[in-house]
């Protein structure tokens, strides 16, 4: 009997220790993206969503010492649940832009995008003055949308030009099926599809040069300071730097 209780009596101390000494639960950042822009963000043969952001997202969340957890959704959604509070941060190779940052604070740049256009080897389609009249393909949402689905007064084709698809890689194939005579996409994603794809090339004229950021809700100051410092501590420290070679190959 006297055995039976100090057993029990060393299993709860066990157990005390043990719950005493187990790390408190980390504070989870909630990171939204659309996992089908190469090489920011993509799925894993383990379909786990890997790319320049998550990885920038891991480094900053290990800093503040939080768990990070990453959500896929549709490009277009993500500003609409960063102000709503679903995720906490995007980061989506997104384009900082007036419009958006009525609906919601940017973090500094990490990279730089710029808008290229995607077309068959063999199309008649030389440069982006040749565009006009052309069907061009985009993903809904981005800012090759925005610019050329705008009034050429204002630099864009029209409406009536642009086919919108769900993700990149849609549009990519639309083109491939014939379906429009060019896709405008940021041009790292460009240069994996048009890796990935026989028969596309992408034109030596540029569309636009644009800056990438996190986004947070504008209330939350708090984590967009934060995730600043981290930030700029990780450039400080070649981390940035580290991340983007590793999926970007200098030329
Ligand atoms: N950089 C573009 C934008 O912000 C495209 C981003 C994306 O498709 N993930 O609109």
């Amino acid at each position: 009997m006297k055995k039976v209780l100090a057993l029990t009596l060393a299993a709860v101390m066990v157990l005390a220790f043990a719950a005493c000494s187990a790390p408190a639960e980390k504070e989870v950042l909630t990171m939204g993206t659309n996992a089908a822009f190469p090489p920011y963000e993509m799925v894993d043969e383990n379909n786990n969503i890997i790319g320049i952001d998550a990885e920038i997202a891991a480094a900053v969340a290990e800093k503040l010492d939080m768990e990070l957890e990453i959500k896929d959704m549709a490009f277009d959604s993500l500003i609409t649940a960063v102000s709503s509070g679903a995720i906490d941060v995007a980061l989506a190779g997104m384009t900082v832009t007036e419009e958006r940052k009525e609906a919601v604070n940017f973090s500094d740049s990490y990279a730089t995008g710029i808008q290229v256009v995607i077309v068959t080897e063999d199309s008649a389609i030389a440069s982006i003055d040749d565009l006009e009249g052309k069907k061009i393909g985009v993903q809904s949402g981005t800012t090759g949308d925005i610019y050329c689905s705008d009034t050429p007064e204002n630099g864009g084709y029209g409406e009536d030009a642009v086919s919108r698809y769900d993700n990149g890689a849609l549009a990519v194939q639309a083109l491939l099926n014939g379906q429009v005579d060019c896709v405008v996409i940021d041009n790292e994603p460009a240069k994996a599809f048009v890796e990935a794809n026989e028969g596309l090339k992408i034109l030596d004229t540029e569309f636009a040069v644009e800056d990438y950021a996190a986004a947070i809700a504008k209330e939350n100051t708090e984590l967009l300071d934060k995730f600043n410092t981290a930030l700029s501590e990780l450039k400080a420290e070649g981390k940035i730097d580290e991340i983007v070679g590793k999926y970007i190959k200098a030329e």
